[in-house]
């Protein structure tokens, strides 16, 4: 499984990694070439400073080894950016809590993926034995509703959901939450509504969810989703969530149809808060843990 969603990965972003090894292959790197490299890295919407910091230091390293082998050359890039996407981080999911369900709430605009990523990862928890409940705290748009869930159904899990379109988000969460509680959930997991055209609303919005749902329960991760293909932009969107809400994870969707895997050194230094999870199709079972140094791999291949 894991094959053959890297299979997948590697072939959105290949544009990438074969550029970037075109390059690295030539007898001479020279300014020209560090240049392209350059070019690259900010197409892979990696961001301007970690780029220019990677080509400094990648030339620096040239410089001191002497060896302009293209295989060399590849896996100092390839430990450069391994380190630039911070495998220390902590990626692991807050799933458990102690004597109660854990809550987790899933955040972003309109269309980057939330239900989707809340039905797949309701499968993953699910094939870990656990009793989890969906939330629909998308009330605005009817379909939101539905879509979780024929999701919930399709992996086996009650959906909380109210029939009334432009119900209360936030009761609908409560709701979910004290649902779980009663009984006994392991995990319920809370899809919000995403519409940016009122922004100071979404966000009065998302932070009146979270606080109606500490009235009844801790929430022990904020996950805000991020779509991929829209690069640097997203990162915008992001800023302005992670103002409102408590953001504890990132999940990056649609890696399978970009070449901009970069984004995830972007978001993670301007948020501070690691990408945990990765979305590579519609499917149920795409999604997967964000590991570094197979996303790196990936991305060179
Ligand atoms: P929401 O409005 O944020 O809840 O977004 P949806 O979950 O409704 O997803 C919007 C569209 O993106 C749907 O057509 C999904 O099938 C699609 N989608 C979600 N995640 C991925 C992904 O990782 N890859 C691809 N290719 N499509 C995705």
């Amino acid at each position: 499984r894991l094959a053959r969603l890297r299979a997948r990965l590697v072939k959105s972003n290949n544009v990438f990694g074969k550029s970037l090894l075109a390059l690295l292959s030539q007898d001479e790197i020279d300014e020209d070439v560090w240049d392209e490299i350059e070019e690259t890295l900010l197409m892979a919407d990696l961001g301007t400073d970690p780029t220019m910091e990677l080509v400094d230091r990648l030339r620096e390293r040239v410089k001191v080894e002497g060896s302009k082998d293209p295989a060399r050359v590849k896996a100092m890039l390839r430990e450069e950016l391994i380190a630039l996407i911070d495998p220390q981080l902590d990626r692991s999911l807050n799933t458990e809590a102690a004597g109660r369900p854990a809550v987790v709430m899933v955040v972003g605009v309109n269309g980057v993926g939330k239900t989707t990523t809340v039905g797949k990862l309701a499968r993953v928890l699910v094939a870990q034995d656990k009793d989890v409940i969906l939330g629909a705290a998308d009330t605005f748009r009817a379909a939101a509703a539905e879509q979780l869930t024929t999701w919930g159904s399709r992996v086996g899990v009650p959906t909380v959901s109210s029939d009334v379109e432009g119900a209360d988000p936030a009761s609908v969460a409560f709701e979910a939450v004290a649902k779980g509680v009663e009984l006994e959930s392991d995990v319920v997991m809370v899809d919000t509504a995403g519409r940016l055209q009122n922004k100071a609303n979404l966000m009065d919005e998302l932070g009146k969810v979270k606080r109606v749902i500490e009235k009844k329960s801790e929430v022990d991760e904020v996950l805000l989703v991020l779509d991929a293909t829209t690069g640097q932009n997203g990162l915008s969107q992001a800023k302005v969530f992670s103002e409102v809400v408590n953001v504890t994870g990132i999940v990056l969707t649609k890696l399978d149809g970009s070449a901009r895997g970069g984004i995830v050194v972007a978001i993670q230094r301007q948020l501070g808060v690691p990408v945990k999870l990765i979305g590579l199709g519609e499917g149920p079972d795409d999604l997967a843990p964000f590991e570094a140094e197979t996303f790196v791999d990936a991305l060179l291949e």
